[in-house]
């Protein structure tokens, strides 16, 4: 630990997400530099090779690492308080990353349900080809836990909040039962972001993100990160896999996030009183069949969603009493808020899921997942909440008709 590190350590959040991390160029700039570079060079050929040997810490090639991803890793580690992050080129890539780092043929791994469509892809086509078994379960079912997680297991992997229904499963129980049949947890902690919930001390191992979302916050990159306190896991397993594979971030993009990160606290803050304002809007709404926010008590998991999380979150689903037909006429009458399946923006998006994220699991999945016809998934922005309220009440009126 250096004395630098010692002091960052002792900043409360709000500093470490707009000081954390930075390391100065000799030119002495402000913000934190862009070094768009591919590779870097040697005084000599002695420092080559002894770079090489690993006997002193530099930058050798961007696919290893580089200042400005460097600089994004440090800042949101010290954000989720994870000893190590590692970047990736998107969320996907952090989901893949974490889960084949670790898994092998002959592996068992045991996941919620109500996963994003891409990683229920990864569990239930892609690593049954490599020889790992796989077994869904209901995640806010203990039960269905214990009786899967009976037998030794490699990995554990969930999401909670889940999309679209923001369903939520007990990080601390899961992980409790998960370590007993030596699984390593890993969670998409990307509903609730960094601010809101901190998996690692609910007991999982790794935390990964889609930085797409949240983080950026503002639409611009894709992104995904992977945070652990595990060194073994690391050491032996997760580096390798991406230094070898190469799922690398682009500085680029790896500048717009820590510049993201420096607003995180704010924009979720806002965004999460919007939710709240809305998702109170929405429940009393005529045509409106039920509104799922777990910032209300009408929420199936609200205690549990109170005990990990510290607030209701940016995302409101709501159920339009009219089926598809009503819940598009309620998409197409709004001015504002945008068709869009991406989430975490700053601009309010509004997502059909039955229709596009969720159609490719067929009705019976999602039937089982609670996805009903008219079901919408809002994701909350940073526009005035006035202005949204006006816009929600356009789309109400038409769904009525
Ligand atoms: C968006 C998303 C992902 C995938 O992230 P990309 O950056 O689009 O690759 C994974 N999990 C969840 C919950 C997401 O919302």
């Amino acid at each position: 630990m250096t004395g630098k590190a010692n002091r960052e350590e002792a900043w409360r959040p709000a500093t470490r997400l707009v000081r954390g991390g930075t390391e100065r160029s000799p030119f002495a700039e402000t913000c934190e530099g862009l070094f768009m570079t591919s590779g870097y060079v040697y005084a000599s050929a002695e420092e080559a090779e002894s770079a090489f040997k690993g006997e002193f810490k530099r930058y050798i090639y961007s696919r290893y690492a580089n200042p400005t991803l460097t600089m994004f890793e440090n800042r949101l580690a010290a954000l989720e308080g994870a000893k190590i992050c590692r970047s990736t080129a998107s969320g996907m890539s952090a989901v893949f990353a974490a889960l084949l780092a670790q898994l092998k043929s002959g592996d068992r791994i045991v996941a919620s349900r109500a996963l994003f469509g891409s990683c229920h892809f990864i569990v239930s086509e892609l690593l049954p080809r490599y020889g790992v078994e796989h077994v869904f379960v209901d995640g806010t079912d203990m039960e269905e836990w214990r009786a899967a997680l009976s037998r030794p297991t490699t990995c554990v992997f969930l999401e909670t909040p889940s999309n679209p229904t923001l369903e939520v499963i007990d990080l601390s129980a899961v992980a409790e039962l998960a370590h007993a049949a030596g699984a390593r947890v890993v969670i998409d902690n990307v509903f609730a972001s960094p601010v809101l919930q901190k998996p690692l001390r609910l007991g999982a191992d790794i935390v990964v993100y889609s930085t797409t979302k949240h983080i950026d916050g503002q639409g611009r990159s894709l992104g995904g990160a992977i945070l652990t306190d595990d060194e073994t896991y690391v050491d032996d397993l997760l580096t390798p896999f991406l230094r070898h594979t190469g799922p690398s971030l682009s500085p680029f993009n790896a500048w717009l996030l820590v510049k993201g990160l420096e607003t995180l606290e704010l924009r979720v803050a806002r965004q999460c009183a919007g939710a709240r304002a809305l998702a109170g809007f929405l429940a009393g709404g005529v045509g409106v069949a039920r509104v799922l926010y777990p910032g209300f008590d009408s929420h199936p998991q609200h205690d549990l969603a109170m005990r990990q999380m510290t607030d209701g979150g940016t995302m409101v689903a709501f159920e339009i009493a009219g089926g598809r037909d009503g819940a598009f006429r309620f998409m197409n009458a709004l001015d504002l808020i945008d068709i869009s399946n991406n989430l975490g923006d700053s601009k309010s998006l509004i997502t059909h899921p039955a229709t596009t994220t969720h159609e490719r699991i067929g009705p019976e999945e999602r039937a089982r997942l609670g996805i009903g016809d008219g079901l919408l998934r809002l994701s909350v922005g940073l526009e005035d909440v006035e202005d949204l309220r006006e816009d929600l009440m356009r789309g109400l009126a038409a769904a009525a008709k």
